[in-house]
């Protein structure tokens, strides 16, 4: 027998889960396939964001940068600790509980929304109808749903010659859960994962070289903000080397050598830990049976217009199968945006508005257009600066590296980018992108009220600057 629901998501990530919990929320039927099972070998929801991705990397993250101010930035406070030691393992079980009580979270929400959780395998085929393939079984059960939400999310991209072994060659999974700290990380990939995950493991002691293939550091982040990071980044001792290519990996004697090619010719480095950070890539295998009509574009993602809907009517798609920044809000909201025009209601996302956050030390966020968009563009524009080391809040705490950075129109003043590197820049990018929300400008942020002492005020600062009146600086 066929069982039927309003709406079926396959996939439990942040795009998938959120997305039924609002479809449920809206008094429709609902059931969510996730095939993803957790360390104890019990169903996990949560996608990479709560399991592998996000939350995981953040505990870590956490953990070490705990450790580091202990070993350099205590002493400065007067708070002296003889020999600071660190314990890996009882690290990666705080962040295993740490995801288990998130993940566990899903299911209760799932339970208190009535939405009905299936652990396995989801295939669409034609009908909006869904073989599920139960977790460690082989027999298919068929669903039936009058909308079905695509959610399936992503996977590493691999690089050839480099093959992931699990143990010397490492994706994001791995490195997550490493449980001694390697003397030599090699990091192939100077992005995202490779800048958070370095860091973790370069404050926890291992020499870590990112091998970056491209010729300039964090290219899509204002270049302003990426001179900074790349100067206090090396002082923190992570080694990045760009324009290097690596030709191929090979683990031998318990370490893995690195053929690489950079503009001095050939070389080899050796590593204890390969880790390949290199982007990733849409996740559809299995996803579609043959009949499905749904379509996938040549970048391998899922084809979705401006609301998420695929070519078939009454298929959607959301999160990191599909156009569009490969982020957890980002897909939660697309989730939420689809739950509710299923539902009959108007919904939209702002992708011009999505947030970006590095979760490095310090910190880099930003919102909207960096400067050298604007140039490319041809819009003329503003700029004010302001450095956290002239904030009171930023010299107390001593952690006043860096600063905010906002570019306004010349003409109508409407903020168009703020970017920041600092203590704390993954909260203060949330006040601009509301400015940015409701077309606000840098004189609103400039008027605003801002308590003192707080970073916050670096964001007025920096939007007075940008009219030449901040007042804790030169303009
Ligand atoms: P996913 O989270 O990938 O979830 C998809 C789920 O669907 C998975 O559980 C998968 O097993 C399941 N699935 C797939 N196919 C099927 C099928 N056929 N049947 C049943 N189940 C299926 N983003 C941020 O915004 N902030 C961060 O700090 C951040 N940190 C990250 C750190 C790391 C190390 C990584 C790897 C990623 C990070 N991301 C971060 C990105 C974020 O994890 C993703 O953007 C987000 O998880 C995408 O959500 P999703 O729902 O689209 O897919
Ligand atoms: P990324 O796109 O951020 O960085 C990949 C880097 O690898 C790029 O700098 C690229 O030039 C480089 N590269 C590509 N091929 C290479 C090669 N053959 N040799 C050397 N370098 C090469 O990707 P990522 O770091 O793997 O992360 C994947 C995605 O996950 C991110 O784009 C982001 O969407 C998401 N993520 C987000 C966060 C966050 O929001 N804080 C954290 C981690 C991951």
């Amino acid at each position: 027998m066929t069982e039927k629901f309003d709406v079926i998501v396959i996939g439990g990530g942040p795009g998938g889960y959120v997305a039924a919990i609002r479809a449920a929320q809206l008094g429709l039927s609902t059931a969510c396939i996730d095939m993803n099972t957790g360390k104890d070998g019990k169903a996990a929801l949560g996608g990479t964001c709560l399991n592998v991705g996000c939350i995981p990397s953040k505990a870590l993250l956490d953990s070490s940068k705990h450790f580091h101010h202990l070993q350099h930035d205590y002493a400065a406070h007067g708070i002296q600790v003889t020999d600071p030691s660190i314990d890996i393992k009882t690290m990666i079980s705080r962040k295993d509980g740490v995801v288990k009580k998130l993940t566990g979270g899903v299911a209760q929400l799932f339970k208190a929304n009535k939405v009905k959780q299936f652990h396995g395998r989801g295939r669409l085929s034609a009908d909006h109808r869904v073989e599920f393939t139960p977790h460690a079984s082989s027999e298919t059960i068929m669903l039936e749903g009058k909308d079905i939400i695509l959610a399936a999310g992503s996977v590493p991209i691999a690089i050839p010659n480099v093959d992931f072994d699990g143990e010397y060659i490492i994706d994001n999974v791995g490195a997550l859960d490493m449980t001694e700290v390697p003397k030599r990380l090699g990091v192939i990939g100077a992005g995202v994962i490779g800048l958070e995950l370095g860091s973790v493991w370069t404050r926890l002691g291992s020499e870590v070289v990112l091998l970056e293939a491209l010729p300039d550091f964090l290219p899509a982040t204002d270049q302003d903000i990426a001179r900074q990071a790349a100067r206090l980044f090396k002082q923190q001792g992570l080694d990045v080397r760009l324009g290097t290519l690596v030709k191929s990996a090979t683990v031998a004697d318990g370490e893995v050598k690195v053929l690489l090619e950079d503009k001095n010719g050939e070389t080899e480095m050796a590593f204890d830990r390969l880790l390949v950070a290199v982007g990733r890539k849409p996740y559809t295998e299995g996803l579609l049976a043959e009949d499905s009509g749904v379509e996938i574009n040549e970048r391998g993602q899922v084809s979705v217009n401006e609301q998420s809907q695929t070519n078939v009517p009454g298929v959607w798609a959301v999160g990191d199968c599909v156009r569009g920044p490969m982020l957890a809000h980002k897909a939660s909201e697309e989730g939420i945006a689809v739950a509710e025009l299923i539902a009959g209601k108007a919904a939209h996302i702002h992708f011009d508005t999505v947030p970006w956050v590095i979760y490095t030390d310090p910190e880099i966020a930003w919102v909207g257009k960096t400067e050298q968009q604007l140039k490319e563009d041809g819009v003329a524009y503003r700029s004010g600066s302001f450095p956290f080391a002239a904030t009171g809040r930023g010299l107390a705490m001593g952690d006043a590296a860096g600063m905010v950075k906002m570019l306004a129109d010349e003409e109508t003043d409407e903020v168009l980018g703020v970017h920041i590197i600092g203590p704390s820049a993954s909260e203060l990018i949330a006040e601009c992108v509301v400015t940015m929300e409701f077309h606000g400008a840098s004189e609103d942020l400039a008027r605003i009220v801002h308590a003192h002492p707080t970073l916050s005020e670096a964001v007025h600062e920096a939007a007075l600057n940008l009219d030449k009146r901040a007042i804790h600086r030169g303009n």
